[in-house]
C-alpha cells in the first residue's frame, strides 16, 4: 500500500477504504480519476481506469523513481507491479506472471507494452548486444502481433482480436534472454464479416497501400494511417529476421484473401460456375499454383464413398462457404505462422544457454475480457468462458496466497465467503455433462446435425443447472427473445447466446481438396504453411479436433502454467464508451468493479490484515512515534521494539505479530500511525 500519497487523491489503496461498500469503492475510485490518478491498489493488485489521454507517467524520469523500489514506496502504478515480479523472479529465483483482465478498450495492451517497456529499460546495464538485439525483437514483435491481430472494432480503434501470453525468458543475471508467445483463438470471422463501423485486421489496409485492391472482404474505412503503419510493420518484420520470401508470402496470402471477397459464383443449367474467371488467374499467380486447380478446388468437393473417390460439385452455396471458409482459415494458419516464426526467432535456445545458466521467467497475459453484446455467438460464449477460468485461478490463488503467508508467519487464517464459480466452468467444461461435450457430441451426430439439435441436447442435459435456461426451460422470461437461445448466468453477470451457427463454427471445416491446393504450392512458404495437405481424401480418416474442444485445451493449459507460477494482476477499467479522458460513466464502472470482483478482492485482503510490513520497514517508517524506538531502540529484536511501539500507542488489540512481518488488522490503526508520524 502507498503511504506517501496526499488524501487530496483519495486512498490510493482500496483496502484503506473506511467501509467496503460499493459505494466508497466507487467514490475514491471517480475522485482518483478526476484528479489523475488513474492506477490505485487492492493490497498488491494494480486497478488501472483508462485515461483516454497520454500521460506523462511513462518517461525515463518515472521508471527511474520505481526501479528496486517496494511497491507501496511510490504512488501506484504498472511499473511498480513490473518491478515486484521482477524483483520476486531475480531475488527468490521465481517464476511470476503478471495477468492483465478487463474489457475491450479498458487498457490492456497499452498496460501490457508499458510493462515490457519498463522490464526492457530496467534490464542489461551492461549493454550486451545479444540481449539488447533479444529486447529490440520482443518490442517489435508486438507490432507485429498488432498488424494482424488487431482490428478497429466499435469499442476499441485497436482491439486485440486474440488472446495473446508471452513469455519473457531471462538468464542468472536478469536480463531477458528470449521468449515465446502462445496465442488463442483468433477471432478469424472478422476476415469475412466485419460489424457496421468496424474493420477487419489492419493488415489488410496495410497491404491494401501495395495492392489497391477493392474486396468485398474490406469495408473502406480509413481512421488510421495506414500507410506509415505498413512501413513500420516491415520494417519490424525485417528486424525480426523474417526473410524476404516470407515477406513477400505474407503479402501474397494477404492478397488472395482480399481477392476471395470478390469471387461469385453463378449457374449455368446445372453447373456451378465462378463469375469472374479473371480472378482466378490472380489467385493461381498468388498461390503459386495451376489454374485449374484453383478453379476446381472452388467448384468440386472430392468425397470418398465407400472405395471410390468422386467430385462432387458444389452449389452455389457450398462453393460459397467453401471461399469463406478459406479466407479465414488462411488468415488463421497465417497468423498463427507469423507468432510460430516469431518464437522459433526469439526462443532461448538461440542463446547460449550453456555459458549463461539457468533461466528463469515473467509471462504477461493480454487476454479478451469479459463480453456482453447485442448478439453474442460462440466466439463470445469460448471469450467468456476463458474469464471463468481466469476468474477461478484468481480465486484459489489470491485465497491460497494470503493463507499461505498466514501460515509461514504463523498466523491463525480466517475464513471468508466469495463466490466460487467454480460451477460455471464445470458447466462449461465437464467431460460428457458440459457444453462443451454436448456441442461436441451434436457435431458428432450421423444424422441431422443443426445448432437446434445442439440446444436441445442442452436442455436435456441441464434442465435443472441453477446456471443454465433457455426460451425452452423459461418459456415466459422476456430477456430470452428467440427460440434459438440460451441464458448462462456467468460470474460477471447474465449473458444469452444464441445458438445460431455454434456447430459451423465448431466443426471448423475446411475442404480438403482446399488444403491439397495450398500443399501443392510452388512457393515453399505457403507449402509449408500446410503440411496437412498431403493427404488425399482417403487417407483422411481422423475426425479434427473441434475448435471448442481445441479452445478448451488451450485454456487447461494456459491456467496450469499460470497456476505454476507467482501471479501479480493488473484490473483494467473503462471509464467511458466514448473514449473521453474526462468521463467517468459510473454506472459502467460499477458493473466492471463488480464482475472483476473487486470488491470482494478487497474484503478476502482484509478479512485478515489490510496492512502487513516486515519489522525492520515498519521501523524505519514509523519508530519517530515511540520513545522506545527512537532514534534506535535496545531490545533484542525488532519484532520486540514493534511490539513496544504498538502496546506504547495502545494498537496492540488490532495487530499480530508474525514470524518476519508485523501484520494490522484495521486500516484505522495505520491511519493513526500516519498521522502519529506526520504531527512529530
Ligand atoms: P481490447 O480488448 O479491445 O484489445 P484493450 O484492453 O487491449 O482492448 P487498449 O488497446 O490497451 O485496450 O486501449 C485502448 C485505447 O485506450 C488505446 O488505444 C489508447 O488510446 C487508450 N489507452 C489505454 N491505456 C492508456 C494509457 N495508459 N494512457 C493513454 N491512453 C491509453
Ligand atoms: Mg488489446
Amino acid at each position: 500500500m502507498a503511504e506517501h500519497e496526499s488524501l487530496e487523491y483519495g486512498k490510493a489503496d482500496f483496502v484503506l477504504l473506511d467501509n467496503v461498500s460499493m459505494e466508497e469503492f466507487m467514490g475514491n475510485l471517480k475522485l482518483r480519476f478526476e484528479k489523475g490518478r488513474i492506477y490505485s491498489y487492492i493490497g498488491e493488485v494494480v486497478v488501472s481506469v483508462n485515461p483516454y489521454r497520454a500521460m506523462n507517467i511513462y518517461g525515463r524520469d518515472t521508471i527511474e523513481q520505481y526501479k528496486g523500489r517496494e511497491l507501496y514506496e511510490r504512488p501506484p502504478h504498472l511499473f511498480a507491479i513490473a518491478d515486484a515480479a521482477y524483483k520476486a523472479m531475480k531475488r527468490r529465483n521465481k517464476d511470476t506472471c503478471i495477468v492483465i483482465s478487463g474489457e475491450s478498450g479498458a487498457g490492456k495492451t497499452e498496460a501490457s507494452k508499458y510493462i515490457m517497456q519498463y522490464i526492457a529499460a530496467i534490464t542489461n546495464p551492461n549493454q550486451r548486444a545479444e540481449v539488447e538485439r533479444v529486447k529490440n525483437m520482443l518490442l517489435k514483435s508486438n507490432c507485429v502481433l498488432e498488424a494482424f491481430g488487431n482490428a478497429k472494432t466499435n469499442r476499441n480503434d485497436n482491439s486485440s482480436r486474440f488472446g495473446k501470453y508471452m513469455d519473457i525468458n531471462f538468464d542468472f543475471k536478469g536480463d531477458p534472454i528470449g521468449g515465446h508467445i502462445s496465442n488463442y483463438l483468433l477471432e478469424k470471422s472478422r476476415v469475412i464479416f466485419q460489424q457496421s463501423g468496424e474493420r477487419s485486421f489492419h493488415s489488410f489496409y496495410q497491404v491494401n497501400m501495395l495492392v489497391f485492391s477493392l474486396s468485398f472482404f474490406l469495408p473502406l474505412q480509413s481512421s488510421i494511417n495506414d500507410g506509415a503503419d505498413f512501413k513500420a510493420v516491415a520494417d519490424a518484420m525485417k528486424v525480426i529476421g523474417f526473410t524476404g520470401d516470407e515477406v513477400q508470402t505474407v503479402y501474397k496470402i494477404l492478397a488472395t484473401i482480399l481477392h476471395l471477397g470478390n469471387l461469385t459464383f453463378g449457374v449455368d443449367g446445372d453447373v456451378t460456375l465462378i463469375e469472374n474467371p479473371k480472378l482466378v488467374s490472380i489467385l493461381r499467380e498468388l498461390l503459386s499454383t495451376k489454374e485449374e486447380n484453383v478453379e476446381k478446388a472452388m467448384l468440386y468437393r472430392t468425397v470418398a464413398t465407400g472405395r471410390d473417390v468422386i467430385e462432387k460439385q458444389h452449389t452455389i452455396q457450398e462453393a460459397s462457404y467453401g471461399r469463406d471458409a478459406l479466407a479465414k482459415a488462411m488468415y488463421e494458419r497465417l497468423f498463427c505462422w507469423i507468432v510460430g516464426r516469431i518464437n522459433d526467432i526469439i526462443e532461448v535456445r538461440n542463446y547460449d544457454a550453456r555459458v549463461h545458466g539457468k533461466n528463469t521467467v515473467i509471462g504477461v497475459l493480454d487476454i479478451y475480457g469479459f463480453e456482453i453484446f447485442q448478439n453474442n455467438s460462440f466466439e463470445q460464449f469460448c471469450i467468456n468462458y476463458c474469464n471463468e477460468k481466469l476468474q477461478q485461478l484468481f480465486i484459489q490463488l489470491v485465497l491460497k496466497q494470503e493463507q499461505e503467508e498466514y501460515q509461514r508467519e504463523g498466523i491463525p487464517w480466517k475464513h471468508i465467503d466469495y463466490f466460487n464459480n467454480q460451477i460455471i466452468v464445470d458447466l462449461v467444461e465437464q467431460q460428457h455433462k458440459g457444453i462443451f461435450s454436448v456441442l461436441d457430441e451434436a457435431c458428432m451426430n450421423v444424422g441431422k446435425v443443426t445448432d437446434e439439435v445442439f440446444l436441445q441436447g442442452l436442455n436435456g442435459k441441464l434442465a435443472k443447472h441453477a446456471h443454465y435456461t433457455s426460451r425452452k426451460l423459461s418459456p415466459t422470461d422476456k430477456s430470452l427473445e428467440f427460440d434459438r437461445d440460451f441464458r448462462i448466468r456467468h460470474y460477471a453477470g447474465d449473458v444469452v447466446y444464441s445458438v445460431v451457427g455454434f456447430i459451423d463454427k465448431n466443426k471448423d471445416t475446411l475442404f480438403q481438396d482446399f488444403k491439397r491446393l495450398l500443399y501443392n504450392s510452388a512457393n515453399p512458404v505457403l507449402k509449408a504453411m500446410w503440411p496437412e495437405g498431403k493427404l488425399s481424401i482417403t487417407e483422411v480418416t481422423k475426425r479434427p479436433l473441434t475448435a471448442a474442444t481445441l479452445f478448451k485445451n488451450s485454456m487447461i493449459s494456459l491456467v496450469e502454467n499460470l497456476a505454476s507460477k507467482e501471479p501479480y494482476y493488473v484490473r483494467c477499467i473503462k471509464p467511458n464508451d466514448v473514449k473521453s479522458p474526462l468521463l467517468f460513466e459510473q454506472e459502467r464502472c460499477r458493473h466492471q468493479v463488480e464482475y472483476l470482483g473487486l470488491l470482494e478482492n478487497v474484503r478476502v485482503r482484509r478479512a485478515g490484515f489490510a496492512y502487513r510490513q516486515t519489522y525492520p520497514r515498519f521501523l524505519q517508517r514509523y519508530k519517530m512515534i515511540s520513545e522506545f524506538t527512537w532514534p534506535n531502540h535496545d531490545l533484542p529484536s525488532d519484532k520486540d521494539a514493534v511490539k513496544r511501539l504498538m502496546q506504547g500507542c495502545g494498537f496492540d488489540h488490532d495487530v499480530a505479530y508474525g514470524k518476519t512481518k508485523v501484520f494490522i488488522r484495521t486500516p484505522r490503526t495505520l491511519f493513526s500511525l500516519e498521522e502519529q508520524r506526520a504531527e512529530m
